[in-house]
């Protein structure tokens, strides 16, 4: 079954098309990946799909229910979440502070406490360091904490943007455990990345953008193996 369905969606940024009649489907507990190269329109499909961005045309389908029009808090208590690009934390709060941030809609201590011990369980260096302040984290723990603070909102959807940028191989990898694991725990996710390969290997389906279109979908193993993606995408020869 479809958790999103983005029919045919058009933005336009003073009269630059960003995303031209895109169209994807989401199946439920799977993980999706968008690839393509900068500019392609990755990032403004996710903030499109969290609200922040509003199309020109086209509609978005969350659960069955059109929810073209609603706000981004309206979206984020339907369980929609985005992790964005450059990890935004507030530098001068602490991790803790910063996670807390992520569960801002969340008004059950209860439920708050089990999110809490959820990420304790999946983040344990980012726990140990709840009462560091966010600007003196390394980048890959910057990243974790980012990732934990989306996850706050018990999100049935997560979409991170470029989690892996700027990161050492060994915390690309690191990353790369942690969507398994989150989406282990039931979460559909959506990833944009950079690192195609890295995209590919850790999702069911995937669908490549060039300037605003969707050029090319199917089963991650599948593109992962052509010869066309090898060449385009994966710099193989
Ligand atoms: P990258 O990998 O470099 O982040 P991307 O695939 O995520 O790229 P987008 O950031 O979605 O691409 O940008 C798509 C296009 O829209 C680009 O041509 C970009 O310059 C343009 N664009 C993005 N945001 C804005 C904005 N706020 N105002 C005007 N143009 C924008």
């Amino acid at each position: 079954m479809s958790l999103l369905e983005v029919e045919r969606l058009c933005v336009d940024y003073a009269g630059v098309h960003a995303l031209h009649q895109v169209s994807a489907n989401i199946p439920e507990k799977n993980v999706v990946s968008i690839i393509g190269a900068n500019g392609a329109g990755k990032s403004t499909l996710l903030k499109t799909i969290a609200g922040v961005v509003k199309p020109n045309a086209g509609a978005l389908r969350f659960e069955g229910e059109d929810i073209t029009a609603l706000k981004p808090h309206e979206r984020l208590d339907r369980g929609i979440a985005l992790c964005p690009e450059g990890r935004r934390l507030f530098p001068e709060l602490t991790v803790y502070e910063n996670i807390r941030m992520g569960a801002y809609r969340v008004r059950d201590r209860a439920r708050f406490r089990s999110r809490l011990d959820f990420l304790h369980a999946v983040f344990p260096r980012v726990a140990e360091r709840g009462n560091q302040v966010a600007a003196s984290l390394s980048g890959g723990e910057q990243q974790m904490v980012a990732i934990a603070r989306a996850l706050m909102s018990h999100p049935r959807l997560l979409m991170l943007d470029e989690p892996t940028l700027g990161l050492a191989p060994k915390l690309i990898h690191e990353v790369a455990r942690l969507v398994r694991t989150i989406n282990s725990e039931g979460i559909t996710v959506v990833i944009v990345e950079q690192n195609a390969k890295l995209a590919l290997k850790i999702s069911d389906h995937a669908y490549v953008l060039e300037t605003g279109a969707v050029v090319l979908e199917g089963k991650s193993s599948d593109l992962l193996a052509s010869d066309k993606v090898q060449h385009a995408y994966l710099g193989g020869d």
